[in-house]
């Protein structure tokens, strides 16, 4: 009788120290799955706005003059090529001040 006691209460300890140890091996999958979403979103929604403006911003006023784009000699703004509109020598005319 003993033995027939032991048998299903070891099943028993193995079923629910397996059931418990995959909750277990399932909760850590799931929260470091969530932890690492939440630290990569974290991290772009971080870095994302206020870090691209302002390099943006920054890139236009320290360089601007692009390959692309002449300064107007009239108005010294940057536009670009396509808004030329008079070129004498080294002046460049933009076309809101040529008309
Ligand atoms: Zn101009």
């Amino acid at each position: 009788m003993a033995t027939d006691y032991d048998a299903p209460r070891k099943t028993e300890e193995e079923q629910s120290e397996d059931s418990i140890e995959e909750l277990k091996a399932r909760r850590h999958e799931k929260n470091s799955g969530k932890v690492d979403e939440d630290e990569v979103e974290a991290a772009e929604s971080f870095e994302l706005p206020g870090a691209d403006l302002s390099h943006e911003e920054l890139a236009v006023q320290v360089v601007p003059k692009q390959l692309d784009e002449f300064t107007c000699s009239s108005c010294f703004l940057v536009h670009h090529r396509s808004q030329l509109a008079e070129e004498k020598g080294t002046q460049l005319i933009c076309r809101d001040c040529a008309y």
